[in-house]
């Protein structure tokens, strides 16, 4: 005891005496460890990649030597670098490399920038949007014809925000083979007008028919494209994204970029399990988990598949019908039998199985695949999740503690959502519908998702949304459903610690402790204490991954 308490209390000055003096020291400020045996501190040691010792200014400061690097903080707060629970890191690129529909208020609107652009473009060549939202016109859904009329040589590719639907024109369901006698595909639907002419809306599967007529992006292009993703996310403080859904693709180009010290983030990287016969898949599990590649930048231990839709698009599936679509139910675009043989040969290979699952019915299916599977492969430490887990209903919430099931929620989701579910399903299921507190209050974590590109990147956007219930302008008073709130604490751990054990990483992220990774972030004023209506106003000054700077205010 008293050998153990000795080295408790000179772990600096053994440092000092026995490693070489740390590359980098930050002193002077607040920080918020989220390591529960010492949440807070003012100082930091960095050797490598790796934090070595978290105390107080002055033990840090004696370690450091005359080649040191010295941030001094000033008094800023500094957290662990936040992680995203739930991102598109390739669509991310593509938005920030195509037209950005995201807030355009009108139709009108999308049809002329589209205009523009095809005026610029090759004759020919695709025109490729994404993030346009009816919802934000008053309208419903929007036909071709505006569309075709004004870009009538170009085929124009054009997802809806939430990537449950498309919308194209008339020369682009001409290279899609898309006519009116096209039938659905499994899981998805061609959406046709009163005569019977498909008006240019493709809803889950059915967009694929006109994405497989557009030329891939190269490799080189991919790379290009994701270096700006990762860069707007570095600028908003984040370290860690969990990406939920990537191709081989995108696998290549990652690599590529991590193999030459580009990649600034470490991904947990979902393998999309897209059907239990996808080569990729069967590739990826048979070269087993390989956690920490690229000196801890890529993490493949998971595959994630997307079970039902999304609600703006009536694609969630539901257990009773839509309340304003009343003989829809949504659907399921991969049959709950195959998501079970994934389930299985996931757990036969020590992999992960993420699901997306919104709808009430979705939910419901999913945890009864996930237990059926677990019959079959028993796995103490499965942290099976759900992505979304939108609506429940109050039978299901404890089963995702009684199950170890993690779900995995994007607080921005609700704010963004709130003005228009209630149409969708109605005043009863309505409150069974982003329920954190009722799911908190059963055990479970909550790992903090934004969604983007569906929702920005920001991760304070869907930490503000945990604490508040309110959107971005702070509305309504008082918040929505107020009861489901998070605490700011738990907020805060919906963006370090637990993305961290969502994702097995616990041991190497999700909280400053001395021999895990040194991601951390430095803000201009503390989360944890300004009035909430304040939070979005917080700027980022410094992101640092590894010990390396990759964002720094001007
Ligand atoms: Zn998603």
């Amino acid at each position: 005891m008293i050998r153990l308490a000795l080295a408790v209390t000179f772990v600096p000055a053994l440092l000092a005496a026995q490693s070489p003096p740390p590359d980098l020291i930050v002193t002077n400020a607040i920080i918020y460890t989220a390591d529960s045996a010492h949440p807070r501190a003012e100082a930091l040691a960095v050797s490598g990649d790796r934090l070595v010792f978290v105390g107080t200014t002055a033990a840090v400061t004696a370690l450091a030597g005359p080649a040191t690097n010295r941030i001094d903080a000033g008094g800023r707060p500094l957290y662990p670098g936040f992680i995203d629970a739930h991102a598109h890191l390739r669509n991310l690129s593509l938005i920030l490399a195509t037209l950005d529909l995201r807030g355009v208020p009108s139709y009108d609107s999308v049809v002329a920038l589209v205009a523009v652009n095809a005026a610029r473009a090759v004759p020919g060549s695709w025109i490729r949007g994404r993030g346009w939202d009816q919802n934000l016109w008053g309208t419903a859904f929007p036909t071709n014809a505006l569309l075709s009329r004004a870009t009538p040589d170009n085929p124009v590719y054009l997802r809806r925000v939430d990537g449950h639907a498309a919308l194209v024109n008339q020369a682009a369901l001409r290279l899609a083979g898309i006519t009116r006698n096209t039938p659905d595909p499994p899981g998805g639907r061609i959406v046709h007008d009163a005569n019977g002419e498909p008006t240019g809306l493709l809803i889950d599967q059915a967009f694929m028919l006109a994405e497989r007529a557009i030329p891939p992006d190269d490799p080189a292009q991919m790379q290009a494209m994701t270096l700006p993703a990762i860069a707007e996310a570095n600028r908003h403080g984040l370290t860690g994204i969990h990406d939920a859904g990537i191709g081989p693709n995108e696998l290549a180009a990652y690599e590529s970029l991590a193999r030459d010290g580009r990649f600034n983030l470490r991904s947990y990287a979902m393998i999309y399990g897209g059907s239990d016969t996808s080569a990729f898949l069967a590739q990826q599990l048979a070269l087993g988990p390989r956690p920490a590649l690229y000196n801890g930048h890529l993490w493949l231990r998971a595959i994630k598949i997307e079970f039902d839709g999304a609600m703006g698009s009536r694609g969630a599936a539901l257990l009773e019908p839509y309340t304003d679509d009343p003989g829809n139910v949504g659907l399921f675009r991969i049959p709950p039998a195959q998501v079970e043989r994934i389930a299985v040969l996931a757990l036969q290979s020590g992999f992960q199985m993420c699901t997306h699952a919104i709808g009430d019915r979705a939910n419901r299916v999913a945890l009864d695949i996930y237990a059926s599977a677990l019959r079959q492969v028993p796995a103490a430490d499965h942290r099976f999740r759900v992505e979304h887990a939108q609506l429940l209903t109050p039978q299901d919430i404890p089963r995702f503690a009684a199950m170890g099931v993690i779900p995995s929620m994007q607080g921005s989701h609700q704010t963004s959502d709130m003005s228009w579910i209630e149409n969708r399903i109605g005043p009863v299921r309505v409150q069974w519908a982003y329920v954190w507190r009722s799911l908190r209050n059963t055990g479970v974590i909550i790992p903090n998702g934004s969604d983007a590109p569906v929702e920005s990147i920001n991760p304070l956007v869907s930490f503000h949304s945990f604490i508040t219930r309110q959107d971005a302008d702070n509305q309504p008073p008082g918040g929505w459903f107020p009861d489901q709130r998070l605490t700011r604490e738990e907020a805060f751990l919906g963006m370090t610690q637990w993305p961290a054990r969502a994702s097995f990483m616990e041991n190497d992220v999700g909280s400053l402790s001395a021999g895990k990774y040194a991601d951390f972030v430095i803000l201009d004023q503390d989360i944890m204490t300004v009035p909430a209506s304040q939070v979005l106003a917080t700027r980022v000054l410094r992101t640092v991954l590894g010990g390396k700077t990759v964002y720094e205010a001007r």
